[in-house]
């Protein structure tokens, strides 16, 4: 594991936000949603928990990398970490972790899912988790998202808006696809897709992701 960049033993992620806070060599640190992801990537060896290195474009101009685990990047969206409410029975602040869990669950299991994308080579709408996120790329207003089918394992490419990234359960209802099947090796990919995005020249085609 990289010594320079240090895992924080504290909670990354705020939900009242939906920012993930990274260290930033500049400003201390920096709070970014989803989006402002560029590139994830699973530490080979890192299992209890798995450990993902991400690297961020930073507010102050630069790219860093920084370490979060699967339980953030994946769950602390959906259930926070060390949530506390203030239960107007009792007027005691209570935990509420477990049970925003459990409505999470629910509506995963009522066909809700709380991050979804097109998966090219498979001509379907899938769910899936911030960890399958391999690539990012935001412009203005949309962000091309490189994603790992956990069903087929292969990449494909959307064109979606930064709520669909960064706003847990709210998918568009249709994204672009890149019509381009990328292949295994993710250097190839990023290298590939970031030029595609840089060349705007991709070809796209609009499909559904709403049932
Ligand atoms: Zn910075
Ligand atoms: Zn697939």
């Amino acid at each position: 594991m990289p010594s320079n960049v240090p895992i924080h033993n504290w909670h990354m992620y705020d939900e009242l936000t939906g920012r993930y806070t990274f260290p930033c060599p500049v400003q201390g640190e920096v709070r970014l949603p989803l989006s402002d992801f560029r590139v994830l990537e699973r530490l080979p060896g890192t299992a209890h928990p798995a450990v993902y290195k991400v690297t961020f474009a930073c507010a102050c101009g630069d790219d860093h990398e920084g370490l979060v685990t699967h339980d953030e990047l994946d769950w602390a969206p959906l259930a926070g970490k060390d949530t506390r409410y203030v239960n107007l029975m009792t007027a005691q602040a209570e935990d509420a972790g477990d049970e925003l869990l459990d409505l999470a669950a629910r509506r995963i299991r009522a066909g809700q899912w709380p991050w979804s994308f097109f998966c090219y080579p498979e001509e379907r709408a899938r769910p899936v988790f911030p960890s399958a996120f391999r690539v990012l790329s935001a412009g203005e207003e949309r962000v091309g998202v490189a994603v790992e089918c956990p069903a087929c394992e292969r990449t494909s490419v959307n064109l979606v808006t930064r709520p669909h990234v960064d706003v847990p359960f709210y998918n568009d209802r249709r994204v672009d696809v890149i019509e381009h099947i990328f292949c295994a090796d993710r250097h190839d990919i990023v290298a590939a897709f970031r030029a595609e995005l840089d060349s705007g020249a991709f070809d796209a085609r609009r499909r559904d992701l709403a049932a």
